[in-house]
């Protein structure tokens, strides 16, 4: 293992075997740790102080919460806990990239990755791609987390302290500037978590981060989308699309064959989206099977009239997987046949791909050895 060239366990954590038999505060909402509050006797507003030391400094340790008077700290240790993460490993790319491997409660591992954003001048600024399950159910064909299968859903406080941990190794200028629900999982399979995880972390006393500048990707689970932007107001929602026809996009991902693409684009027009909000959709190149000009022109007969930017991922590409990557310049054409078409396209830079931190790439990879690997049969353009 690399060593950690900064500190992400909060310091002097209060006993790293954490009591399953206290309530774990890390992952409650303002509203219900005000609650909780009411429950010790204490006022409501105590929830609020709570909330700003929890999510909005990371702390852990309730003696450390010195604006609460000792006789409710105590309580609170007798009660409750607040929950952390255990880096498992942290390696970073020569590119800035840094991939974290977490140790979840049951000995399952998930992956974030903070990546650095371009900037000419001043103090690092970063985005952050977390997961929301360990492994994911969905199996796309192009991506390394299908193959795990689902390992479990993370709770909100797993999902949330994934960022925090990260934050606490934030030199004092530096910020993030984005979060992103795209690491391993599919947010809308585990909505309730990935929903108060989202509006935890976008809160105004916690991550620093608004829902602008938060995006939660789906790889099309459309009779849920609707609810998760009114979960969310004001969320960012990254649809994958992968393809312009069903038979192709069935192929590569399964979830098609319940939602096919007339019902998520129907889902996406009749999005709640605020004024000046668009959809993103995300759509990864795969040489020879949904990359030629036609596919392009296809794509964008289906996203006329709605409110979206397309972003275009060439695929990274992970060992026995049966695609290839498009050469840059089939990449810029593609995106080229979009923007003729009057759309806002945009390719997504491949970062982190020596330490498989990319798109796709990130896996428990003792889960996935474990796992038969049967190499899916190659897929074709038109079946
Ligand atoms: S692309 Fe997303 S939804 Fe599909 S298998 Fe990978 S993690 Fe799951």
């Amino acid at each position: 293992m690399e060593r950690e060239p900064f500190p992400l366990l909060p310091p002097d954590p209060p006993g790293r075997r954490l009591d399953p038999d206290r309530l774990d505060l890390k992952g409650m909402e303002e509203t219900e740790l005000a609650a909780f509050c009411g429950e010790l006797g204490e006022p409501p507003y105590r929830g609020r102080q709570l909330f700003a030391w929890i999510y909005g400094r990371g702390e852990c340790a309730f003696e450390r919460m010195t604006d609460l008077s000792k006789e409710f700290r105590r309580k609170l240790s007798e009660r409750a806990r607040v929950g952390f993460l255990a880096p498992a490993r942290s390696e970073e790319a020569g590119d800035g990239t840094r991939k974290y491997a977490w140790e979840l409660a049951g000995g399952a591992r998930v992956e974030s990755v903070k990546i650095p954003m371009p900037r000419a001048e001043g103090p690092a600024r970063w985005a952050f791609c977390l997961s929301t399950q360990a492994g994911c159910a969905m199996g796309c064909a192009f991506c390394l987390t299908g193959r795990m299968g689902l390992v479990r859903d993370l709770s909100a406080g797993e999902i949330a302290e994934q960022f925090l941990a990260a934050r606490r190794g934030l030199g004092p200028e530096e910020r993030f500037h984005n979060i992103v629900f795209m690491g391993m999982g599919e947010p809308l399979e585990n909505f309730g978590p990935s929903a108060a995880a989202a509006r935890i972390l976008s809160h105004p006393r916690a991550g620093g981060v608004s829902a602008r500048r938060l995006t939660v990707s789906t790889v099309g689970v459309a009779s849920r989308l609707a609810e998760f932007a009114r979960a969310v107001p004001g969320v960012g929602l990254a649809v994958s699309l992968h393809a312009a026809d069903d038979a192709t996009r069935g192929r590569l991902v399964p979830v098609n064959r319940k939602w096919g693409l007339d019902a998520l684009l129907r889902a996406c027009r009749e999005l709640p989206l605020p004024e000046r909000r668009r959809v993103t959709f995300e759509y990864v190149l795969l040489q020879g099977v949904n990359d030629a000009p036609g596919d392009a022109r296809r794509l964008a007969a289906r996203l006329r009239g709605i409110r979206c930017k397309v972003n275009l991922l060439p695929w990274n590409p992970f060992p026995g997987a049966p695609f290839e990557r498009p050469s840059p310049e089939r990449v810029e054409a593609f995106r080229r046949e979009l923007v003729r078409a009057g759309l806002t396209a945009t390719v997504r830079q491949s970062k982190g791909l020596p330490i498989r931190a990319a798109c796709g790439q990130l896996a428990d990879d003792e889960r996935l050895a474990g796992r038969a690997r049967k190499a899916p049969a190659p897929v074709s353009a038109r079946g």
